[in-house]
């Protein structure tokens, strides 16, 4: 498994641009098949009021946001979301709360959804915070596809956005998921402050990992109202697109999604993700509390591209 240093990354990062896309190309078409997107649907199972301190965050409590607080879903409401994501066309269903880590009255319920949803036919994959050795274990039982826990930024920059946790407590977490057999699902957030040199660190440290995710949701900021990033000025696109195809030449196995800030890019600037290679989007009007393109657009500009996902429709 390649180790990546500073200096290799530096070097294809700051690349001609053409150049650089040519090289995340390649990698794509070695791993991946170019017309497949990946499809996955996310819902907030447990929204707002989040002990956190995250700096980009609606949900946390520290901030006086737009967000309406909501207890834990039911498990009908869930099992409804994830038949209408099935039928919709996505193949794995994510379900996030906004916890430090699951309180033990909640967990149980949390695992019966799990099992719900793998009795509809979707891959599962659930984001709660901070694990312990025995929840871990739950999860694994349960048959949970994929934990999702996000980096977000390099270890420098990450004191600047989150103050109630260390990157350390994200990496054991990370650890303990890895361990237990379940997949990884681990990337962050572009366009909270950070230089060139932070974006290359973050990427270090998800493709140095001892196995690196299988899955890394790659998120333009979204500038949260109430938050201390909500009047921050948005990354220049190509700068994105780099960062997209520098994520796909190091962890070229991986499935990269390109999340959240898809509203405010154009079909072009998408489409430019996917050449880098993005290969997975969140399908749905909604992700977590934050606005997603509809289903319809989405399903339009993946026809236009001639992807296989919706050939059947
Ligand atoms: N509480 C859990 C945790 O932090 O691990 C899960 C929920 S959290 C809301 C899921 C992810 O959404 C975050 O890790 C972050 O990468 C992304 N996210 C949250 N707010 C965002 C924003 N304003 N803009 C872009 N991405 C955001
Ligand atoms: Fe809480 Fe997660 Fe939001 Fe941080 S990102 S405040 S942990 S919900």
């Amino acid at each position: 498994m390649t180790r990546w240093s500073k200096a290799d990354v530096s070097t294809f990062y700051e690349m001609p641009f053409i150049e650089l896309i040519g090289k995340a190309i390649n990698a794509h078409l070695q791993h991946h098949k170019p017309n497949e997107m990946e499809l996955c649907t996310l819902l907030s199972i447990k929204t707002g009021a989040c002990p956190e301190d995250c700096s980009y965050c609606s949900q946390s409590g520290h901030y006086q946001t737009e967000v309406e607080k909501e207890k834990l879903m039911p498990l009908e409401a869930v099992i409804a979301k994830a038949k209408n994501a099935k039928s919709d066309g996505a193949t794995r269903f994510c379900m996030g709360a906004a916890w430090r880590n699951p309180p033990k009255k909640d967990f149980p319920k949390v695992i019966e959804m799990i099992k719900a949803v793998k009795d509809i036919g979707l891959e599962t994959c659930v984001t709660l915070g901070m694990l312990d050795d025995e929840q871990v274990n739950m999860l694994h039982e349960a048959g949970l596809d994929y934990y999702n826990h996000n980096l977000d930024t390099s270890p420098e920059h990450y004191k600047n956005i989150t103050t109630t946790r260390t990157y350390q407590d994200r990496l054991d977490t990370l650890q303990r998921v890895r361990a237990s057999g379940i997949n990884v699902c681990c990337g962050g957030i572009l366009g909270m402050g950070e230089t060139r040199e932070d974006r290359i660190e973050f990427l270090l440290q998800l493709a140095n990992l001892p196995q690196p995710p299988e899955s890394v949701p790659i998120n333009h900021l979204i500038p949260a109202k109430g938050t201390p990033l909500a009047d921050m000025q948005p990354l220049e696109n190509m700068e994105f697109i780099r960062t997209i195809a520098a994520a796909r030449i190091m962890m070229p196995a991986a499935m990269i999604r390109l999340s959240a800030g898809r509203t405010t890019m154009s079909d072009e600037m998408q489409t430019l993700c996917f050449l880098a290679g993005a290969n997975s989007i969140w399908l749905g009007d909604k992700l977590l509390t934050a606005g997603n393109p509809g289903f319809d657009h989405d399903v339009q500009l993946l026809n236009k591209l001639g992807f296989d996902n919706f050939t059947h429709a």
